[in-house]
């Protein structure tokens, strides 16, 4: 096999000055502290992370489906980078031609290859066409198989192996490419984590969408939405192409995955986890991130959420802040949830427990503007209100006409509309509502053994919440 990349090929990829300034270093903190910390004594792994259901299929393996295979093509091995480092010189890349020779389509439809399950022992990760050894940070690039002659942008994928076994927990950014909160907060978790003392693997891609994030966009080149297109399709749109190879490459790789999000279209998020509280798994990794918001919702057809809760690996939605803007509250609130689930899988021990969890919100809705004009709020992100509450008033700067916009519900805001020029039916405030019955799910450890019937290839539907109590209103989301 034909290495794709090698480790001077991929640093002269990666050029992006954003990836290559570092917080901090690779220096982590002694292990010997874990038995001074009181707070993480007690903090045995309680989530453990799933084999995935087994579809039907005979699709044969692929060779770098997975890190448990001892029998497979020998890769190149991944040199192990401090990712802090800038990166001095830059090579030609090379041409979209050799990519297309070098990274042939592949078809994995076995739940086998979608996710390894849980290592016993701390075994290299295979990902991209490259070996990373236990121990060992690095810098890989991820492509779409297919694009567009002489237009080759591959996307940083962050790798750090850890030294001892554990999950695989994959953290992608920038799905949408305006949302730069998720990029410095994917930047920040991976830079600051330390291989020697890590269980398990991290992979995070900090900007998936890198064709949007070029143009400052949400969308893609072609203005599809690559958040409605996983699992994604290999003869499809282009961005279903996409979608296949990004899902294939790397979701599959992974055991649980966060994907980042922003508000859409000017509006900001209190930072807040989305996930279907009807699977128990998903369920539990809400409860990992310390006091973040939970927000029930199945997501929308096409997220890479749903599509990777459908194929047995649990996923959430974290939110927070505005598209286009870094805010520094929604970047350290999020990291500081990420640390918090690093430290609740049994990953690493160096990251304190944060805070009691905040509410679970089983419902939610959005107020929308009734006019157009100049939309200006009377309240604040995360604030409670009562039913005929004034949340904010919209002006027509041409007749001067001014319209209130008041509470339908008590709840609070979980989302809002920045200040701005809306025309009616603006999504302007979404508020969540706290149901009255206890959580839809209760949590359930995740096993890495999958139930016997998903394993015959029996694969009942993961979701029995019933979906008319789901506003169609959350198609705003994610
Ligand atoms: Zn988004």
């Amino acid at each position: 096999m034909i290495p794709r990349l090698s480790p001077s090929r991929i640093q002269c990829l990666l050029g992006l000055s954003l990836l290559v300034t570092a917080s901090q270093g690779l220096g982590g903190t002694d292990p010997a502290q874990h038995s001074i910390v009181p707070e993480v004594e007690n903090l045995q792994p309680d989530i453990t992370l799933p084999a995935p259901p087994v579809p039907s299929g005979d699709t044969p393996r692929p060779p770098d489906a997975g890190p448990d295979s001892s029998s497979q093509t020998p890769l190149p091995q991944a040199e192990n980078l401090q990712l802090d480092q800038p990166i001095a010189n830059m090579e030609p890349a090379h041409t979209a031609k050799q990519e297309a020779q070098e990274q042939p389509v592949q078809e994995i439809t076995t739940a086998e290859t979608l996710s390894p399950g849980p290592r016993e022992t701390a075994k290299p990760l295979r990902l991209l066409g490259t070996e990373v050894p236990p121990a060992t940070a690095t810098r890989l690039a991820w492509s779409p198989s297919q694009h567009f002659e002489g237009v080759y942008s591959p996307t940083p994928v962050l790798v750090v192996n850890g030294a001892r076994p554990g999950p695989v927990l994959c953290l992608t950014a920038a799905v949408h490419g305006d949302e730069l909160n998720s990029i410095e907060t994917v930047r920040r978790v991976l830079y600051d984590l330390n291989a020697e003392h890590l269980s398990g693997a991290v992979i995070g891609v900090p900007i998936v969408n890198l064709q949007g994030f070029h143009r400052a966009s949400r969308y893609l080149t072609d203005r599809r939405d690559l958040n409605r297109h996983f699992p994604g399709d290999p003869h499809g749109s282009s961005a279903s192409r996409i979608a296949h190879s990004f899902f294939h490459e790397v979701i599959s790789h992974c055991n649980a995955v966060v994907d980042l999000h922003t508000g859409s279209f000017y509006r900001t998020n209190l930072p807040q986890l989305r996930g279907d509280l009807s699977n128990p798994k998903v369920v539990q990794m809400t409860k990992g991130f310390g006091a973040t918001v939970v927000l029930h919702s199945t997501g929308a057809k096409g997220t890479l959420r749903r599509a990777a809760v459908e194929v047995g690996i649990p996923t959430v939605t974290l939110e927070a802040g505005a598209p286009m803007v870094l805010d520094e509250p929604s970047v350290s609130h999020s990291v500081k949830g990420i640390r918090t689930l690093l430290n609740q899988l049994g990953m690493v021990h160096k990251f304190r427990l944060w805070g009691d969890p905040e509410p679970v919100y089983y419902n939610s809705t959005w107020q929308r503007a009734t006019t157009g004009g100049i939309i200006f709020s009377a309240v604040q992100l995360g604030e409670f209100i009562g039913r005929g509450d004034l949340l904010g008033t919209v002006t027509n700067p041409i007749t001067n006409v001014r319209t209130e916009i008041r509470s339908e519900h008590n709840g609070r805001i979980l989302g809002m509309a920045l200040n701005q020029v809306v025309q009616p039916g603006f999504a302007a405030y979404h508020i969540g509502i706290q149901a009255p019955e206890e959580q839809i799910s209760k949590p359930q450890k995740v096993v890495t053994e999958a139930p016997a019937a998903e394993q015959a290839g029996v694969v009942k539907p993961a979701h029995t919440f019933p979906t008319e109590t789901v506003p169609e209103s959350l198609n705003d989301e994610d």
